[in-house]
């Protein structure tokens, strides 16, 4: 039987298989006891598997096969997700965009396509929304804005995760709790074994965990962050991140151009024109002299 580890606790991998979402079947507690343990190879949370039930009415089983990952995050740690969705709320609190900047790099760095999306659309921000869209829509991300209060944009944002593995994140505050909320609401995902009790009860660790929301989508709900590090990025690479950037360099005197401090440069040029966004580039130029000084010490 297939399946897709949800989670992993103590040694114990939590399989969720076959299309159980409105019954607390078909999630097992499962040991990894298959062959691929000889080569070392670690489950994680997002591995498609191959499992064979050992109990049913126990719900135990043994994952026999990890099938083959088409991408694997770092952070979190979880195999085969598709596409992120960043969260930010349109006001209260204001989208931090330098940290939205960051969770966009980061997650290019990893290859995972990203989608933004702004909650709490129903305060109402005159023109906010419109113009938070366009900065991110004219550096080529999708965006969406949603409130989940008024469970406004709800379905739009349920086809944009249809099929798909989503690591969602975002800023506390922001909304994301009562987002992950909405798009859980009518789903019960009960594993109802004894070892998750414990765990529950202890109110320990959190650890990441897949919610299966409709058949074959699953998102991650990463803990909310205020900071985020750019690791393993030269300030020479930055510009390569940003996307709107590329149509313009060829306009740059120099080769390598910084568009910071050289003369006749196409980025700068653009940012002038308003054909990049002023504030993607003030961001760029701050980290870029993060980058800068990161590498002196
Ligand atoms: P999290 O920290 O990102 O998980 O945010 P929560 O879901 O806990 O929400 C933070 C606060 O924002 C709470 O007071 C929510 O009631 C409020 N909130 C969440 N979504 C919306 C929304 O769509 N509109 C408005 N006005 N407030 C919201
Ligand atoms: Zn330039």
């Amino acid at each position: 039987m297939k399946g897709k580890i949800i989670k992993g606790i103590a040694g114990f991998y939590y399989v969720h298989a076959g299309d159980a979402l409105h019954s607390a079947d078909g999630i097992y507690e499962c040991k990894a006891k298959g062959v691929f343990r000889k080569d070392h190879r670690k489950p994680l949370v997002g591995d498609d598997v191959e499992m064979e039930v050992i109990d049913e009415a126990q719900k135990k089983g043994n994952i026999t096969e990890l099938l083959p990952r088409h991408s694997e995050l770092i952070r979190p740690a979880v195999a085969n997700v598709d596409q992120a969705l960043v969260i930010f709320a349109i006001c209260k609190p204001q989208p931090n965009f330098n940290l939205l900047d960051r969770f966009l790099i980061m997650m290019q760095q990893q290859d995972i396509p990203c989608i933004i999306c702004f909650n709490k659309q129903d305060i109402d921000a005159e023109g906010k929304k419109e113009d938070y869209c366009s900065i991110y829509e004219q550096a080529g991300f999708q965006t969406i804005t949603v409130s989940a209060r008024e469970k406004e944009g709800i379905d739009r944002l349920k086809d944009l995760l249809r099929g798909k593995t989503t690591t969602v994140a975002g800023p506390s505050g922001v909304g994301k709790s009562s987002l992950v909320n909405c798009l859980q609401s009518g789903i019960v995902m009960e594993t109802g074994s004894i070892s998750e009790k414990i765990e529950r009860g202890k109110h320990t660790t959190r650890h990441s965990e897949l919610i299966s929301i409709a058949p074959d989508t699953y998102i991650l709900d990463t803990p909310g962050f205020s900071s985020l590090g750019l690791f393993g990025l030269e300030k020479e690479q930055l510009a390569g991140y940003y996307p709107e950037f590329v149509p313009f360099e060829k306009y740059c005197r120099f080769g390598g151009c910084s568009h910071i401090s050289e003369p006749v440069c196409g980025v700068k040029d653009a940012v002038a024109e308003g054909e990049i966004s002023r504030t993607r580039y003030e961001n760029y130029c701050l980290l870029y002299e993060e980058l800068k000084s990161q590498r002196k010490y």
